[in-house]
């Protein structure tokens, strides 16, 4: 597998956070968001094989975490190992662009929904494969963007009120948006804290 990093950490966003984890970063991506802060994935891999990942994954106690990048563009190695260990809970964070396999039961999903800033698109199929257990996020840089995440939820009905809006990286901060939040339409939306970047800074891979 094209590997990025592997590391243990803190979650650092969605229902799961503050739990200890062991982060997989799978190398590349499909799309090129401008706000994108782990662009170094993009050229960072080591091949390292399915087997030694299990190894490691088998040696630790903690959530597992699959990230990127996009780790669906190496989808079916990563089902294999979710697959292996049916009894151990999982996290897997795409970009949506990629339908997603909802019959792995360990598995919780955090789908990005690309708003129109980040020039990327989405997989709609995505969103009646999504269970209560699950959790979407949509990346805010403007107002533009928050005017069209109120159109989308008003258009398209969720399986999970787990919906978090966060800062773009180095677009907007937490405060602005907060605000925004209070003062928007938009129902059942919280904001998106990413507190490794609280706690560690913005320039800390992790
Ligand atoms: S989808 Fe995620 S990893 Fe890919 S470019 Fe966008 S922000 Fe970066």
């Amino acid at each position: 597998m094209d590997i990025c990093e592997i590391f243990t950490s803190i979650q650092g966003e969605g229902p799961n956070i503050g739990k200890p984890t062991l982060f997989i970063r799978l190398s590349g991506c499909n799309l090129n968001c401008p706000y994108c802060d782990t662009k170094y994935c993009f050229t960072e891999s080591k091949r390292i094989e399915k087997k030694k990942i299990i190894d490691i994954i088998k040696n630790s106690d903690k959530m597992i975490c699959f990230t990127g990048g996009e780790p669906l563009l190496q989808k079916n190695e990563v089902y294999e190992i979710v697959t292996f260990f049916s009894k151990k809970e999982f996290e897997i964070q795409t970009n949506g662009t990629i339908a997603i396999n909802n019959k792995l039961k360990n598995v919780i999903w955090a789908i990005d929904i690309k708003t129109p800033s980040s020039k990327g698109f989405f997989n709609k199929d995505n969103l009646k494969l999504l269970s209560e257990n699950d959790w979407v996020n949509f990346v805010i840089a403007d107002d533009s963007d928050l005017d069209w995440v109120y159109l989308f939820l008003s258009e398209n009905k969720l399986n999970t009120d787990k919906i978090y809006l966060t800062p773009a990286y180095r677009a907007m901060n937490y405060s602005d948006l907060a605000e925004k939040i209070v003062d928007c339409k938009i129902k059942n939306v919280r904001l998106g804290i990413q507190i490794h970047k609280l706690i560690w800074g913005e320039e800390r891979k992790r």
